[in-house]
């Protein structure tokens, strides 16, 4: 009995320790293609063109780079940082969208919560009826639309 209980024990310590490293790789190749990428990842790559062309510059500068192979490539990095600004700012976009799609069901769902008391409640003692009534189970008040 105890044996089987601590293999038991065992295996299930091993898939809890495995299974955040197993999430994370598969976050990871997820990730890939630039239109499902998550924005802050956009970000960091832009920064690395960023960084390449600092360096590209540098040296250029300091007469690694033949002029020709410094304009194409800096043309290069450019192209791409605008490719991943773009990219952000469709992101950026697809995040306030989803922002106020997310406010619009809220408003909607409050204005839902706010509606449906009004056949239960009694306008004259106030008291909530269990369902929707024609009278008030209190004190006896026709109630709202369902009256007529
Ligand atoms: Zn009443």
């Amino acid at each position: 009995m105890f044996p089987l209980f601590a293999v038991l024990v065992a295996v299930g310590m091993a898939v809890f320790v495995a299974t955040p490293l197993l999430a994370r790789e598969s976050a990871a190749t997820s990730s890939l293609p630039v239109d499902v990428t998550p924005l802050s990842d956009l970000k960091r790559r832009r920064l690395v063109v960023y960084e390449n062309l600092k360096d590209l510059e540098f040296e250029y500068q300091s007469g690694k780079l033949a002029a020709q192979d410094y304009q194409s490539l800096k043309q290069n990095y450019l192209g791409e940082a605008a490719t991943l600004m773009a990219a952000s700012q469709e992101a950026e976009q697809l995040k306030e969208i989803d922002a106020l799609l997310e406010r619009e069901v809220a408003a909607r769902r409050a204005s839902r919560k706010n509606r449906l008391p009004q056949d239960y409640v009694c306008p004259k003692c106030g008291f909530e009826n269990p369902v929707p009534v024609k009278f008030c189970g209190e004190c006896g008040t026709k109630i709202g639309p369902l009256s007529h």
